[in-house]
């Protein structure tokens, strides 16, 4: 088969011989064996480009690293709109002490930095379906434990041709958390299951892989699963070095710690590196769903059910990421080298928000405190850390209220969904009633 040279195409890892345009890949989400895409090669910025990103603003970053992954697959005037939209909030870099930093990513529509990737990857959808004259209803399964039905709930309401369902665990949300998704009616549906997050997780697996509903159901994921949502995720790891060159730093020693789920944050890192971008390495933060951790240090990736904390989003038994990781960079012993791991129980967690409070009059949230720990806990002196904070201390007040003693003011962007009307559909944690459900959409 052949391809224009300038078309960047994607292969399944679980059968590299399977190669994919980007179309494809976003709106499958998922080879149809469960194989994550990635991209056939990852273009090296020029070290010019990177040399000047001082001067630019973050729409100009992205749109400019945007065009570079994706050589000519998107018409640069429409990247260029997709681009601006989607990063239509700031993300301020905080400077804590002289080496170490916060990039607070959660000034978008949720206050998670998930609205990153999810709007980018809904207006890709939005922007395919207008140039196609035949559209199936797109259905989007996002198994959440909060922040992912958020982000994507709200980035994809109104786009036409996509339904959203959002499917989480019954009582396992803050109300907030809930009424982000379960108050916009329109194309989402929130999927109330009785059951654990994991359950919610098996429940969309299985629906990708089952033949019956391929048949009858167009459907694809909107977690980081899907390139689609790692790609863009790149950008702020560009902006923040930008940022710190502007402000004279050496970023010759930059070291990022991010919060760990399913790893897909850390993919993006890598990926950003691979582009040419001078990471010196990144860490790697986990509460007691350590399984990264555990790889880390022992070389056996073993999953195991989560156990809930007090960073929700940080709860995952089974990070879906890991396979980019090991195409990333090959082999234990290199992914060794540039991830550090760290791992630490939730009352470690408190304390941390708490001293930072105290000592430097900065709060953070549950998940950005345990980046923020990892990066006290891993930075050498000379270097320069950065840790991303992934949400916004109000969206887990409770928690931050009970560290500092103090009270935490909701931002009018979380009140508002506060007064809107709940619409949930409750079913049970079995797979023929998940199926049942989703075979209604039947076309
Ligand atoms: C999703 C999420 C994470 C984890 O990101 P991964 O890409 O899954 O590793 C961390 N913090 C917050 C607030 C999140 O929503």
């Amino acid at each position: 088969m052949h391809y224009a040279l300038d078309d960047m195409l994607y292969y399944n890892i679980k059968n590299p011989d399977e190669i994919v345009s980007l179309e494809r890949a976003v709106i499958d989400g998922v080879s149809e064996d469960g194989g994550l895409y990635m991209p056939q090669s990852i273009v090296r910025l020029p070290q010019a480009f990177v040399r000047n990103m001082g001067n630019m603003s973050l729409q100009e970053i992205a749109f400019a690293v945007a065009n570079f992954a994706f050589q000519g697959d998107i018409e640069a005037s429409v990247l260029r709109d997709i681009v601006h939209d989607t990063l239509n909030f700031d993300i301020p870099l905080r400077r804590i002490d002289d080496s170490h930093y916060v990039l607070e990513l959660f000034h978008g529509p949720t206050m998670a930095f998930k609205d990153v990737g999810a709007r980018f990857m809904a207006h890709l959808l939005r922007h395919y379906r207008s140039l196609r004259h035949q559209w199936p209803t797109i259905h989007v399964l996002v198994p959440t434990s909060g922040d992912t039905g958020a982000a994507v709930a709200n980035s994809f309401v109104g786009v036409p041709g996509v339904h959203i369902h959002v499917v989480y665990p019954h009582e396992a949300l803050s109300y907030v958390q809930e009424a982000q998704f379960a108050t916009l009616g329109d194309n989402v549906t929130a999927l109330e299951v009785n059951g654990s997050f994991d359950d919610c997780k098996r429940l969309v697996e299985r629906a990708f892989v089952d033949p019956e509903l391929n048949e009858a159901l167009h459907m694809t994921s909107a977690t980081s699963i899907n390139v689609a949502r790692i790609l863009p995720q790149t950008f702020y790891y560009f902006y923040a070095i930008a940022r710190l060159a502007r402000q004279g730093v050496d970023v010759s020693d930059v070291v990022f710690a991010v919060p760990s789920a399913n790893l897909g944050n850390l993919t993006s890192g890598l990926m950003a590196r691979a582009m040419g971008l001078p990471i010196k390495r990144l860490v790697s933060v986990e509460n007691d769903n350590n399984i990264f951790y555990n790889y880390i240090k022992t070389g056996y990736f073993i999953a195991k059910p989560s156990v809930a904390s007090i960073a929700p989003a940080l709860d995952a038994g089974n990070p879906t990421n890991m396979p980019r990781i090991m195409e990333l960079l090959g082999n234990y012993t290199e992914i060794r080298r540039m991830i550090h791991a760290y791992t630490y129980h939730d009352d470690m967690i408190i304390d941390t928000i708490r001293d930072t409070d105290r000592r430097h009059g900065y709060l953070l949230d549950p998940h950005s405190a345990f980046a923020w720990q990892g990066l006290c806990d891993d930075l050498r002196p000379g270097e320069v850390g950065v840790a991303l904070a992934t949400a916004h201390p109000a969206k887990f007040a409770a928690t931050v209220e009970l560290a500092t003693g103090r009270e935490v003011t909701m931002p009018p962007q979380l009140l508002r969904f506060l007064n809107g009307t709940r619409r949930v559909t409750p079913i049970n944690n079995g797979y023929t009633s998940f199926k049942r459900y989703l075979m209604a959409f039947a076309e």
